[in-house]
């Protein structure tokens, strides 16, 4: 018996120190951490950068209420903005947090009630991004969800044209969806879906939570698509495993959040704001997305070469270093299989291995994960399911 509530599968691994890509367990084995996290630790384990900036925070001060002014909010504000479309930014502690307030922001804003997303979605757990998830065992047992939301087939651009009405507030995406199985937006889609959103003024909420911070290559995968949305939310990368979460929205949208309309006690954090200033300073530099960008090339092309063709696998796909392998069966002993070969990855939905590494991984790492991944996935005894 265990004090916990058992919300949690867990894997049995009990972690003792972590640092950059590596992990290292109680009984002294290391592993190489390709989810980190789960896409949490964008800049490794305990980067010496943010560690810096967290150890002299801790030692001015830990709490401030949002009743006073914050100098390291305005700063990784001003920082977030700066690389989006967006003019100001909600601070608070999580993932499904911004997505929250990107809800109430997006019916107060337009006064209108019904948002719509998509199948395969993962929004969060709160009572409203959980009905805001397009995935029917994310909802069982909970009784019916809210009227608000409607889901529609993801990249069906017929359906999404159909489902918009007078009454739409907004529309909310992954631009690749992450828990749903890296399922990534075609580009036309997303083309028609900015166009019938203008038309019928209806807001675009981006939910960047895992693809964002430089994740794809980009400061926010929506800038692949060339759009404009107008709320954007952020949160697992931004504060290198502090909690954090953010949502930023356009210069239009600020005054439907004046005083009194939101809020949160944790949001904005000063050693949240600390940790995100350090990773948004290396993470948001030209040449470190360019690197990103040309290690996911490098990723994917070994993977290809490496596993590609074998009959276990169905496909690989991924932006960056966002990266989903389709199996043709059950993965759950495949990334056990993987852990105990000390190799740590993902997986998305029953058939995908997700790989979330560490934005810092190097080639030999790469090599070595490929490598890894080519063993088990060679290994016959994987069951069938
Ligand atoms: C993880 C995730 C969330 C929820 O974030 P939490 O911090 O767990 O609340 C929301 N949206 C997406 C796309 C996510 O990947």
């Amino acid at each position: 018996m265990t004090a916990l509530f058992p919300t949690y599968k867990r894997f049995n691994l009990i972690v003792e120190q972590a640092s950059g890509t590596t992990v290292e367990d109680t009984d002294g084995q290391s592993y190489l951490d390709f989810g980190a996290g789960i896409g949490v630790c964008s800049l490794g384990h305990r980067h010496p950068a943010v560690q810096e900036k967290l150890e002299t925070q801790l030692n001015a001060y830990w709490h401030v209420s949002n009743l006073y002014h914050n100098p390291i909010q305005e700063k990784v504000a001003d920082l977030l903005t700066r690389y989006s479309t967006g003019d100001q930014v909600f601070f608070c502690s999580s993932g499904t947090e911004a997505n929250e307030a990107a809800i109430k922001l997006a019916r107060k804003a337009t006064g209108k009630h019904k948002i719509i997303s998509f199948n395969q979605s993962f929004h969060g757990r709160t009572f409203g991004t959980m009905g805001a998830t397009g995935q029917e065992k994310i909802h069982t047992g909970f009784g019916p969800m809210l009227e608000t939301f409607q889901y529609v087939p993801f990249n069906d651009s017929d359906a999404l044209k159909q489902a918009v009405d007078g009454e739409t507030a907004a529309v909310m995406l992954e631009m690749i969806q992450g828990e749903g199985g890296i399922n990534i937006a075609d580009y036309d889609f997303i083309q028609q879906l900015a166009d019938v959103c203008r038309k019928n003024h209806v807001l675009i909420i981006v939910d960047e939570v895992q693809t964002g911070i430089g994740r794809t290559g980009k400061p926010f995968a929506y800038q692949h698509y060339g759009i404009s949305p107008d709320i954007i939310t952020s949160a697992k990368g931004l504060a290198d495993g502090v909690p954090v979460g953010a949502m930023i929205a356009t210069e239009a949208l600020r005054d439907s959040f004046g005083p009194g309309s939101h809020g949160a006690t944790f949001g904005g954090n000063p050693l949240a704001m600390a940790a995100a200033e350090a990773v948004l300073e290396h993470a948001f530099r030209e040449n470190f997305l360019q690197e990103v960008t040309e290690k996911g090339h490098y990723l994917m092309e070994q993977l290809n070469k490496a596993i590609g063709q074998l009959p276990v696998v169905s496909s690989i796909r991924g932006k960056g270093l966002m990266i989903g392998i389709d199996c043709n069966r059950n993965v759950s002993y495949l990334v056990e299989s993987l852990i105990e070969k000390g190799l740590l990855v993902l997986s998305a939905g029953p058939h995908t291995i997700r790989l979330l590494p560490p934005l810092i991984v190097s080639r030999e790492e790469i090599d070595l994960a490929v490598d890894l991944l080519h063993d088990v996935l060679t290994d016959e005894k994987a069951p069938i399911s």
